[in-house]
């Protein structure tokens, strides 16, 4: 039997199933209030020290994730209604699930995928703190084996021992959360929103997360056909790595720009800057986490990056918050978010918030070589009016005496009313087309919505058809024109991204060899 999903970390992976949902120890009930809540604090304290000890080991963005972990234990917030309802009689296990719970449920009832990605995170922490209650180790999943279940914690990724493989799949789960992110950073083949019946199962399975499916029960021709792609994909690796550090050239030996996309300054500690042509986008709004950032610390993420790429090009976009990324504090409600008020739109109707990032984006310029981009650009009067930001803080800074410089200014490419009218909008410096946006825009198929997954197809004539317009009005007018959608970094999409006319990719870190590769086999 196969199940359809959606692939959230290539690879295969074939071994025995664990079931992640599996029923847990029991809780002893104590004596007395005094004595539940106390056990409660000692739990708190010991999911905390687990995770202490887990930070030390980590590095950059795991240990970032972890973090994140321990400061919501710490949170009184989170903890309060727990403590409050031991005092009215609950033992401490039913609590302290009935606290968490109602806060997960807020998460996942919302329509936006950051949040639903985050209740995995307090569903870790939830769990963490019953295991440390019950004193339930947790059982080892055995090697190579493919985690099924309804979604997976943080903690427990890390804990595994990957190094024999195995694999996720998940019925719940989202590409956008944590895990994912995790999974491939280290190669560990996921797949989420698989329609798994319920109840425990046993056996092997065949794990395909390059199409996004899982078999179960597979017929000796099927476990054929699978160990076949796998091993296919496995050589496509394989031999990718033998062009990481060359240039990425076409067969007719047209040469490619390979640039990548990161989200955290730290996303540079783990590429060598002499396999890529520079950062193709830097997305800034992760940086506006539970807080806005100040000048101060975004002139510092910005600085490192720029000094890490030397003289290769940086290009960092003015925050997109909106859409499916929220921002508390700055991001509004509203019905429709991918239509409303997101990108280079909040940032004009906040200017106050606008401006900080903009001093800090000019000051930073003076550490490398610098591009800003704007996102969500509809009108040339929006690029206009972010210009002229760029102009009067330079001149305010400039007044003060403050060293700065004023970086090229482009534009994403990622409205179908810029992409089907581009003249307008021949005075910015450079275009990059967004193609995740500009294809569900085109499509009306929301990128985060698996119903219509199939509809949000980049190589659909409609989008080819306005990608190769803008690439054709680029070379005209003499404006470089990148991508830096997913769909740079898709070995299947490459073909039709450079017939369409492009030169100038910007693919994800952990794509960059394959996408060099695809480039090797394309006859343009
Ligand atoms: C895009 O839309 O293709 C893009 C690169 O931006 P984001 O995915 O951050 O919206
Ligand atoms: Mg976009």
């Amino acid at each position: 039997m196969r199940i359809e999903g959606i692939p959230a970390s290539p690879g295969y992976a074939e071994g025995p199933l664990f079931d992640l949902d599996r029923p847990r120890a029991r809780y002893k009930a104590k004596a007395g209030a005094a004595e539940e809540k106390a056990a409660l604090e000692g739990a708190i304290g010991k999911a905390i020290g687990r995770l202490a000890a887990l930070v030390e080991a980590a590095d950059g963005d795991v240990a970032g994730i972890l973090e994140f972990h321990i400061a919501m234990l710490e949170d009184d917030a989170l903890s309060g209604p727990a403590f409050a309802s031991i005092g009215s009689g609950q033992p401490a296990d039913v609590a302290w699930r009935a606290a968490l719970d109602s806060e997960i449920a807020g998460y996942e009832a919302s329509d936006q995928d950051y949040f639903r990605a985050r209740a995995a995170d307090l569903r870790d922490i939830r769990d963490q703190v019953l295991r440390a209650l019950s004193e339930d180790s947790e059982v080892a999943a055995p090697p190579g084996a493919i985690l099924y279940g309804e979604d997976i914690a943080p903690t427990r990724f890390l804990e595994t021992d990957w190094s024999e493989g195995g694999g996720i799949a998940l019925r719940a789960g989202s590409t956008a959360s944590h895990v994912a992110m995790l999974a491939r950073s280290r190669g560990v083949p996921m797949v989420v929103g698989l329609g798994i019946p319920d109840g425990p199962r046993t056996g092997v399975a065949l794990l395909d997360a390059e199409r996004g499916g899982i078999t179960f029960s597979p017929s000796p021709a099927e476990i054929e056909a699978f160990r076949q792609s796998a091993s296919l994909f496995a050589d496509r690796q394989g031999a990718a790595q033998t062009f990481l550090t060359e240039p990425a050239m076409t067969k007719a030996g047209t040469a490619v720009r390979v640039q990548v996309n990161i989200a955290y300054p730290s996303d540079v500690d783990g590429i060598d800057v002499a396999t890529c042509d520079g950062i193709g986008l830097m997305r800034t709004e992760f940086l506006f986490g539970k807080t806005l950032p100040d000048e101060e610390t975004q002139y510092r993420a910005y600085r490192r990056v720029l000094e890490w790429a030397g003289d290769k090009p940086v290009t960092i976009r003015t925050v997109d918050a909106g859409g499916d990324k929220p921002v508390p504090g700055f991001t509004v409600e509203e019905t429709n978010p991918f239509l409303g008020l997101r990108g280079i739109r909040l940032s004009l109707a906040r200017r106050d918030i606008f401006r900080v990032q903009i001093r800090a984006l000019l000051r930073a310029a003076i550490h490398g070589n610098l591009k800003v981009m704007f996102p969500m650009i509809a009108t040339p009067d929006e690029y206009s009016q972010a210009a002229a930001l760029f102009a009067q803080e330079q001149a305010a800074l400039a007044a003060l005496g403050v060293a700065q410089k004023l970086p090229p200014l482009g534009i994403m490419v990622e409205v179908p009313s810029v992409a089907l009218a581009p003249e307008a909008f021949a005075d910015a410096a450079f275009f990059s087309i967004g193609s995740n946006d500009l294809t569900q825009y085109v499509m009306a198929a929301a990128r985060d919505n698996a119903a219509v997954a199939h509809l949000n197809a980049v190589r659909h004539p409609a989008v080819l058809r306005l990608i190769a317009a803008v690439a054709a009005f680029g070379r005209e007018k003499g404006i470089p024109v990148s991508l830096c959608g997913d769909a740079g970094g898709d070995p299947a999409a490459i073909p039709a991204l450079l017939e369409a006319g492009l030169r100038d990719l910007s693919v994800a870190p952990a794509q960059l060899a394959m996408a060099k590769a695809a480039i090797a086999d394309v006859a343009v």
